[in-house]
Protein backbone atom coordinates (compact mmCIF):
# COMPACT_ATOMS: atom_id res chain seq x y z
CA UNK A 1 0.00 0.00 0.00
CA UNK A 2 1.21 3.51 -0.98
CA UNK A 3 0.34 6.30 1.26
CA UNK A 4 0.43 10.00 0.90
CA UNK A 5 2.40 11.50 3.62
CA UNK A 6 2.19 14.98 3.99
CA UNK A 7 5.66 16.32 4.28
CA UNK A 8 6.69 18.11 7.18
CA UNK A 9 9.24 20.78 8.25
CA UNK A 10 10.22 20.78 11.83
CA UNK A 11 11.81 23.82 13.27
CA UNK A 12 13.67 22.92 16.10
CA UNK A 13 14.94 26.87 17.96
CA UNK A 14 16.66 25.34 20.71
CA UNK A 15 17.86 27.31 23.52
CA UNK A 16 17.11 30.70 21.22
CA UNK A 17 14.95 33.43 21.41
CA UNK A 18 12.72 34.55 24.44
CA UNK A 19 9.05 35.48 24.25
CA UNK A 20 9.67 38.56 23.27
CA UNK A 21 11.56 37.67 19.92
CA UNK A 22 9.37 35.16 19.28
CA UNK A 23 6.40 37.06 18.85
CA UNK A 24 8.18 39.22 16.18
CA UNK A 25 9.92 36.17 14.59
CA UNK A 26 6.17 34.37 14.31
CA UNK A 27 4.72 37.20 12.96
CA UNK A 28 7.39 37.60 10.09
CA UNK A 29 7.53 34.15 9.29
CA UNK A 30 3.54 33.87 8.85
CA UNK A 31 3.51 36.64 6.96
CA UNK A 32 6.13 35.61 4.42
CA UNK A 33 4.35 32.48 4.01
CA UNK A 34 1.15 34.61 3.84
CA UNK A 35 2.39 36.33 0.97
CA UNK A 36 4.29 33.29 -0.88
CA UNK A 37 0.52 31.73 -0.68
CA UNK A 38 1.44 28.67 1.43
CA UNK A 39 -0.64 26.28 1.31
CA UNK A 40 0.07 24.37 4.76
CA UNK A 41 -2.07 21.54 3.42
CA UNK A 42 0.45 20.73 0.87
CA UNK A 43 3.58 21.42 3.41
CA UNK A 44 2.69 21.05 6.97
CA UNK A 45 5.35 23.39 8.97
CA UNK A 46 5.62 23.50 12.94
CA UNK A 47 8.20 25.49 15.52
CA UNK A 48 9.76 24.26 18.63
CA UNK A 49 10.36 27.40 20.22
CA UNK A 50 12.00 27.33 24.34
CA UNK A 51 9.28 26.27 27.22
CA UNK A 52 9.29 30.02 27.98
CA UNK A 53 7.80 30.91 24.98
CA UNK A 54 4.75 28.68 24.24
CA UNK A 55 2.33 30.17 25.75
CA UNK A 56 3.15 33.82 23.69
CA UNK A 57 3.29 31.55 20.41
CA UNK A 58 0.46 29.83 21.34
CA UNK A 59 -1.92 33.42 22.37
CA UNK A 60 -0.85 34.66 19.03
CA UNK A 61 -1.69 31.19 16.48
CA UNK A 62 -4.66 31.59 17.90
CA UNK A 63 -5.71 34.77 17.73
CA UNK A 64 -3.91 35.36 14.38
CA UNK A 65 -5.64 31.84 13.37
CA UNK A 66 -2.55 30.50 11.88
CA UNK A 67 -1.57 27.44 10.60
CA UNK A 68 2.19 26.82 11.64
CA UNK A 69 1.98 23.74 14.43
CA UNK A 70 3.39 24.07 17.60
CA UNK A 71 5.81 21.85 19.27
CA UNK A 72 7.81 21.79 22.42
CA UNK A 73 11.45 20.53 22.00
CA UNK A 74 11.32 17.77 25.53
CA UNK A 75 8.99 16.89 27.88
CA UNK A 76 8.91 14.73 30.93
CA UNK A 77 8.17 11.38 31.14
CA UNK A 78 6.10 12.03 34.59
CA UNK A 79 2.64 13.61 34.05
CA UNK A 80 2.87 15.98 37.73
CA UNK A 81 4.48 15.43 40.79
CA UNK A 82 8.00 16.70 42.80
CA UNK A 83 10.30 16.67 39.62
CA UNK A 84 11.55 19.80 39.90
CA UNK A 85 12.34 21.83 36.67
CA UNK A 86 10.71 19.25 34.71
CA UNK A 87 7.75 20.21 32.30
CA UNK A 88 4.54 18.11 31.90
CA UNK A 89 2.95 16.48 28.34
CA UNK A 90 -0.06 17.25 30.17
CA UNK A 91 1.10 21.47 30.56
CA UNK A 92 2.10 20.90 26.69
CA UNK A 93 -1.32 19.56 25.82
CA UNK A 94 -2.98 22.39 27.18
CA UNK A 95 -1.10 25.08 25.24
CA UNK A 96 -2.28 23.53 21.98
CA UNK A 97 1.09 21.73 21.21
CA UNK A 98 0.51 19.49 18.94
CA UNK A 99 4.14 17.41 18.52
CA UNK A 100 7.08 17.33 20.77
CA UNK A 101 10.85 16.32 20.29
CA UNK A 102 12.27 13.04 21.66
CA UNK A 103 15.50 11.61 22.12
CA UNK A 104 17.39 14.31 20.01
CA UNK A 105 21.30 14.08 20.18
CA UNK A 106 21.68 17.05 22.50
CA UNK A 107 19.26 15.48 25.12
CA UNK A 108 21.24 12.10 25.00
CA UNK A 109 24.33 13.28 25.21
CA UNK A 110 24.71 15.93 27.47
CA UNK A 111 21.13 15.34 29.62
CA UNK A 112 22.92 11.44 29.29
CA UNK A 113 19.01 10.24 28.41
CA UNK A 114 19.15 6.42 27.61
CA UNK A 115 17.35 4.59 25.31
CA UNK A 116 14.87 3.93 28.11
CA UNK A 117 14.28 7.08 29.20
CA UNK A 118 13.55 8.20 25.42
CA UNK A 119 10.92 5.43 25.07
CA UNK A 120 9.34 6.25 28.69
CA UNK A 121 9.05 9.72 27.39
CA UNK A 122 7.38 8.58 23.87
CA UNK A 123 5.03 6.66 26.34
CA UNK A 124 4.27 10.01 27.68
CA UNK A 125 3.97 11.95 24.67
CA UNK A 126 1.18 9.49 23.79
CA UNK A 127 -0.50 9.43 27.05
CA UNK A 128 -1.45 13.16 26.78
CA UNK A 129 -2.23 13.02 22.74
CA UNK A 130 0.61 14.64 21.89
CA UNK A 131 2.79 13.30 18.53
CA UNK A 132 6.51 12.32 19.62
CA UNK A 133 8.87 13.33 16.88
CA UNK A 134 11.38 10.42 17.56
CA UNK A 135 15.10 11.47 16.93
CA UNK A 136 17.92 9.19 16.22
CA UNK A 137 21.52 9.11 14.72
CA UNK A 138 24.61 7.65 14.94
CA UNK A 139 27.95 9.74 16.12
CA UNK A 140 31.01 9.67 13.32
CA UNK A 141 32.36 7.16 15.47
CA UNK A 142 29.30 4.90 15.09
CA UNK A 143 29.30 5.78 11.49
CA UNK A 144 32.87 4.08 11.26
CA UNK A 145 32.39 0.98 13.69
CA UNK A 146 29.11 0.07 13.04
CA UNK A 147 28.06 1.84 9.42
CA UNK A 148 25.16 3.73 8.47
CA UNK A 149 21.86 2.42 9.76
CA UNK A 150 22.73 0.50 12.79
CA UNK A 151 22.67 2.80 15.56
CA UNK A 152 19.74 4.69 14.37
CA UNK A 153 17.88 1.38 13.65
CA UNK A 154 18.54 0.38 17.12
CA UNK A 155 17.72 2.99 18.91
CA UNK A 156 14.14 3.53 16.78
CA UNK A 157 13.55 -0.34 17.77
CA UNK A 158 13.99 0.89 21.62
CA UNK A 159 11.71 3.81 21.41
CA UNK A 160 9.30 2.08 19.74
CA UNK A 161 8.98 -0.45 22.93
CA UNK A 162 5.73 1.84 24.25
CA UNK A 163 4.21 2.67 21.32
CA UNK A 164 0.66 1.65 20.72
CA UNK A 165 -0.83 0.42 16.97
CA UNK A 166 -2.13 3.27 15.63
CA UNK A 167 -0.46 6.01 17.82
CA UNK A 168 0.85 8.52 15.39
CA UNK A 169 4.60 9.09 15.58
CA UNK A 170 6.83 10.99 13.70
CA UNK A 171 10.88 9.92 13.35
CA UNK A 172 13.58 12.32 12.77
CA UNK A 173 16.83 10.88 11.57
CA UNK A 174 19.75 13.28 12.56
CA UNK A 175 23.01 11.74 12.27
CA UNK A 176 25.17 13.53 15.39
CA UNK A 177 28.30 14.20 12.63
CA UNK A 178 25.87 16.83 10.60
CA UNK A 179 23.91 18.74 13.37
CA UNK A 180 24.94 22.10 13.70
CA UNK A 181 27.96 21.06 11.37
CA UNK A 182 27.59 22.90 8.25
CA UNK A 183 28.16 19.14 6.43
CA UNK A 184 24.53 17.53 5.95
CA UNK A 185 24.09 14.06 5.13
CA UNK A 186 23.87 13.25 0.92
CA UNK A 187 20.93 12.96 -0.16
CA UNK A 188 21.83 9.16 -1.02
CA UNK A 189 23.02 8.46 2.86
CA UNK A 190 19.82 10.05 4.73
CA UNK A 191 17.64 7.92 2.04
CA UNK A 192 19.57 4.46 2.62
CA UNK A 193 19.00 5.10 6.57
CA UNK A 194 15.33 6.60 6.28
CA UNK A 195 14.72 3.41 4.45
CA UNK A 196 15.82 1.08 7.09
CA UNK A 197 14.06 2.85 9.79
CA UNK A 198 10.82 2.54 7.38
CA UNK A 199 11.94 -1.18 7.59
CA UNK A 200 12.12 -0.94 11.17
CA UNK A 201 8.77 0.73 11.61
CA UNK A 202 7.08 -1.93 9.30
CA UNK A 203 8.92 -4.67 11.62
CA UNK A 204 7.63 -3.26 14.54
CA UNK A 205 4.01 -1.37 14.35
CA UNK A 206 3.10 -3.19 10.75
CA UNK A 207 3.03 -2.06 6.67
CA UNK A 208 -0.02 0.29 7.13
CA UNK A 209 1.73 2.20 9.74
CA UNK A 210 5.22 2.23 8.60
CA UNK A 211 4.12 3.70 4.99
CA UNK A 212 1.99 6.05 6.64
CA UNK A 213 4.87 7.52 9.33
CA UNK A 214 6.51 10.22 8.05
CA UNK A 215 10.19 10.20 8.60
CA UNK A 216 12.20 13.54 8.66
CA UNK A 217 15.93 14.17 7.70
CA UNK A 218 17.83 16.63 10.29
CA UNK A 219 21.56 17.87 10.08
CA UNK A 220 22.65 21.05 8.55
CA UNK A 221 19.47 21.22 6.72
CA UNK A 222 19.24 24.99 4.82
CA UNK A 223 17.28 26.30 1.88
CA UNK A 224 19.56 25.54 -0.52
CA UNK A 225 19.75 21.85 0.11
CA UNK A 226 16.18 21.01 1.43
CA UNK A 227 14.96 19.98 -2.48
CA UNK A 228 17.51 17.15 -2.65
CA UNK A 229 16.91 15.22 0.35
CA UNK A 230 12.67 16.03 -0.77
CA UNK A 231 13.43 14.14 -3.46
CA UNK A 232 14.27 10.82 -2.09
CA UNK A 233 11.31 8.43 -1.22
CA UNK A 234 11.62 7.98 2.60
CA UNK A 235 12.00 11.33 3.10
CA UNK A 236 9.08 13.10 4.52
CA UNK A 237 10.53 16.39 5.60
CA UNK A 238 12.84 17.73 7.42
CA UNK A 239 13.93 18.84 11.22
CA UNK A 240 15.80 21.84 10.81
CA UNK A 241 18.07 23.64 13.51
CA UNK A 242 20.20 26.61 13.05
CA UNK A 243 18.15 27.60 9.35
CA UNK A 244 14.87 27.38 11.20
CA UNK A 245 16.30 31.04 12.90
CA UNK A 246 16.06 32.97 10.37
CA UNK A 247 12.80 33.65 8.78
CA UNK A 248 13.36 34.31 5.24
CA UNK A 249 15.51 31.00 5.16
CA UNK A 250 12.82 28.80 7.40
CA UNK A 251 9.96 30.52 4.96
CA UNK A 252 12.00 29.01 1.89
CA UNK A 253 13.00 25.75 3.30
CA UNK A 254 8.92 25.39 3.85
CA UNK A 255 8.42 25.95 0.52
CA UNK A 256 11.54 23.40 -1.24
CA UNK A 257 8.62 22.90 -4.10
CA UNK A 258 8.82 26.20 -5.15
P1 LIG B 1 20.97 21.93 12.46
O1 LIG B 1 20.27 21.16 13.69
O2 LIG B 1 19.92 22.11 11.39
O3 LIG B 1 21.46 23.21 13.03
O4 LIG B 1 22.08 21.04 11.97
C1 LIG B 1 19.33 20.14 13.48
C2 LIG B 1 18.82 19.64 14.80
O5 LIG B 1 19.58 19.55 15.77
O6 LIG B 1 17.62 19.32 14.92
Amino acid sequence: MVTTRRPLIAGNWKMNLDHLQSIAFVQKLAWSLKDAKHDYQTVEAAIFPPFTDLRSVQTLLDADKLELELGAQDLSDNDSGAFTGDISGAFLAKLDVKYVIVGHSERRTIHHESDEIVASKVAAAHRNGLVPVICVGETADDLEKHGPSAVPVAQLKAALETVPADAEIVVAYEPVWAIGSGQAATPEQAEQVCAALRETLAEKLGADQASATRVLYGGSVKAANIATFMREPNVDGALVGGASLDTNEFASIVRYQN
